[in-house]
């Protein structure tokens, strides 16, 4: 359901904002739940959870939970460590995604995220709760990458909030949403080697309340984990202030192939190491 407001709209940025949220609340209630594929639009044969039919479904590539690298979840042929996790530090315990991010789950997310489609985070939400059953981690609070006021105020909600609330719907996962804050938009990371890019963004995220997590086990809610440098640096936030250990679960997950340079690096370097020649890149 398309709802135009863009020309009754106020000048006043304020008065714009209320008018985007309010656009967006009247399309997560009027937009025709689970009658739809939210990829490709088509109807549905039945009102059903997952709101994919058949034929997009077949096109997304899940992540088995004994398919992928045993610490961060990027899909392998085994469940061995994958080579960024050889060599890098990670600050998370586990992390899981729900599929590979290539191809049509690429596409839905980003339309998701930049096309002002918060109603896809039903369907998300339903994966990522049925994930989190299938692995069996135990946490005692559910929460979310957070982003900073001003770009959810240009967008008109975080994704990764909207995946955390319809997670929480699903599971029943006690829901803390204002554990952790991004302070500042993270500077320009292209050029960054991973070290400093980390350091970055450490600096740029802060827990808001140290005894709510302090001794506890956290599920960390995004959409997509790319290097985990994200991931990382809010874990590492939470375990600076006290938190035992960090979950990260994702609805898609980066295929090792199109990373930055360290894992171009890294590909030439799987080249002369056999016995990592299983992977899947
Ligand atoms: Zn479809
Ligand atoms: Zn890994």
């Amino acid at each position: 359901m398309k709802i135009s407001l863009e020309e009754k709209s106020p000048k006043t940025n304020k008065v714009k904002e209320f008018f985007k949220k309010f656009k967006s609340v009247l399309e997560g209630i009027f937009y025709p739940a689970n009658i739809k594929c939210i990829n490709c639009n088509v109807d549905l044969p039945q009102k059903q959870e997952i709101e994919f039919c058949e034929n997009c479904l077949s096109k997304l590539e899940f992540i088995e939970n004994d398919k992928c690298c045993k610490r961060c979840g990027a899909k392998l042929k085994t469940s061995n460590l994958c080579l960024a996790c050889k060599s890098n530090k990670r600050e998370f315990k586990l992390a899981r995604s729900v599929m590979v991010y290539d191809g049509i789950a690429s596409r839905l997310i980003k339309n998701f995220k930049y096309q002002n489609k918060p109603y896809m985070s039903r369907t998300f939400g339903k994966l990522l709760a049925k994930k989190f059953v299938s692995l069996n981690w135990k946490v005692d609070f559910v929460t979310f990458v957070p982003i900073t006021k001003k770009k959810e105020k240009k967008r008109g909600f975080n994704q990764a909030r909207l995946l955390a609330e319809e997670f929480y719907k699903n599971t029943g996962v006690q829901l803390e949403k204002d554990i952790l804050i991004k302070k500042q938009e993270t500077k320009e990371q292209a050029s960054l080697g991973f070290k400093d890019r980390q350091e970055n963004l450490r600096k740029s995220f802060k827990v808001t309340n140290k005894d709510k997590v302090f001794g506890k086990s956290i599920l960390l809610i995004d959409d997509v984990f790319t290097t985990g440098a994200t991931a990382n640096a809010c874990s590492l936030a939470f375990k600076k202030a006290g938190a035992k250990e960090v979950f990260v679960l994702t609805v898609a997950s980066t295929s090792r192939k199109i990373l930055g340079i360290e894992d171009k690096k890294q590909d030439e370097k799987l080249e002369s190491d056999n016995a990592l020649k299983s992977l899947i890149y």
